[in-house]
């Protein structure tokens, strides 16, 4: 009979409550839960180690990956437009790894963009001067998600099984949690939403929010690494949206026989860069469409204008930029402010890295605690996974 007393104390399911449900969130829980699982494995199949992850988003869909519509009632066909993160890039082993089975699907795949530089008209510039710049997928692969660029952070929110998403729920500040550390008994979390309604108790809380939303969600929390969060500082972008319908003929700029291109980076303009959304793998079946990104400087500059101006001086530089005229002026027409899109951090600091403090078991990341794009949201969502198993 074995000694009850020499059993080894159980160990009872972590619940870990991840505050943001964009990549970093996602790819957190996917690797969270496949950490478990293998761990499970090896203490042959003991069940008791499985997670229990809340995931809590304000809005009612997944981050900072955003596509929007709009229908032509003649043609029922759609014009598309991926309107924040246009691509993404793998550079490293372990991300080529993860990606790979949505790859082998179809949901994920190489855009092999033909790129330009492109300098709009002016007073010496009677039409676009355009030049080939590369074609991407000959030095460093970019990838998109198919059919939209929402589909694969909504394929990575059904394929998680033991977490649950809980979206319009904004977590409120969690100052008021410094009060109660003493309480080492259970040492648990309780989150609250806006509303002061309580959100559950968590053994772990993971904060995958925008750098300025980390500052204000951890201010008088006692995070230990609070300080760090301030450091960077996240800058604005505009996009702009253009549709032409089925049969308009198209902007000079587009139709040129010469110069056939997808993506044009824009020299000498508040335009950054334009992206030709119906050249995409998987998407020739819609209307003509563009997505149009400002330059985050200019961008940050005009946060608070009125977004109908910043529509009409985005347009101009548009123009000047394709080339159009009263038989190609583009038909649909929309603009979006992302008020946190790119993170500004000096060059000459290291990325921050996952924050960890492991008193309190709060650990903040995202992709600005890297180099702020999506292949960072991977490497902290790995990072919090190494610091947490
Ligand atoms: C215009 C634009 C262009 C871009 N282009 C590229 C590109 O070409 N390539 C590339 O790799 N990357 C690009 N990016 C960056 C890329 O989109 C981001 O790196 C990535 O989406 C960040 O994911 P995240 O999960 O860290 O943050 P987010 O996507 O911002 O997710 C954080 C989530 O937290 C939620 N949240 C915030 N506060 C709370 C709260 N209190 N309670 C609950 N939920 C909360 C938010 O609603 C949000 O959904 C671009 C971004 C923008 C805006």
């Amino acid at each position: 009979m074995p000694n009850s007393s020499l059993q080894p104390t159980p160990i009872s399911a972590p619940k870990i409550a991840i505050i943001g449900a964009g990549l970093t969130g996602l790819f957190t829980a996917t690797l969270l839960e496949r950490a478990f699982s293998q761990m499970n494995d090896q203490k042959m199949n003991d069940k008791s180690l499985i997670p229990e992850i809340t995931i809590f988003e304000k809005s009612r869909s997944v981050g900072r990956l955003a596509t929007r519509y709009r229908s032509d009632s003649l043609t029922d066909k759609n014009w598309q437009w991926a309107f924040g993160a246009q691509f993404f890039t793998a550079k490293s082993a372990s991300f080529q790894q993860f990606i790979e089975p949505w790859l082998q699907t179809g949901l994920l795949q190489p855009w092999c963009a033909q790129v330009v530089s492109l300098t709009p008209m002016s007073a010496n510039n009677q039409t676009p001067d355009i030049h080939l710049k590369e074609q991407w997928g000959s030095t460093q692969a970019r990838y998109i998600s198919t059919p939209k660029m929402t589909s694969w952070g909504r394929a990575l929110a059904d394929e998680l099984q033991h977490s649950t998403i809980k979206f319009n729920t904004r977590v409120a500040p969690l100052a008021g949690y410094k009060q109660t550390l003493a309480n080492k008994i259970s040492n648990k979390t309780e989150l609250f939403d806006e509303n002061g309604n309580s959100l559950g108790h968590f053994d772990w809380v993971i904060c995958t929010v925008p750098n300025s939303q980390a500052v204000e969600l951890m201010a008088d929390s006692g995070f230990s690494e609070y300080v760090k969060i301030t450091e960077p500082t996240m800058q604005a972008c505009y996009s702009l949206m253009l549709g032409w319908n089925e049969n308009q003929p198209l902007p000079e700029a587009l139709s040129r026989l010469d110069m056939a291109w997808d993506v044009a980076y824009v020299q000498d303009s508040i335009i950054d860069r334009i992206f030709i959304e119906h050249h995409k793998p998987e998407h020739h079946a819609l209307l003509p469409s563009m997505t149009i990104h400002a330059r985050n400087d200019w961008s940050e500059q005009h946060v608070d204008d009125d977004i109908d101006t910043i529509k009409a001086q985005l347009l101009e530089a548009a123009q000047r930029a394709l080339n159009w005229n009263t038989q190609s002026t583009p038909n649909q027409v929309d603009c979006h402010r992302w008020r946190f899109a790119a993170t500004v951090t000096a060059s000459h600091k290291e990325q921050l890295g996952t924050l960890v403090d492991d008193e309190r078991q709060w650990i903040v990341s995202g992709d600005w605690c890297g180099q702020g794009n999506i292949e960072s949201c991977y490497q902290m969502a790995a990072q919090t996974v190494a610091a947490m198993v």
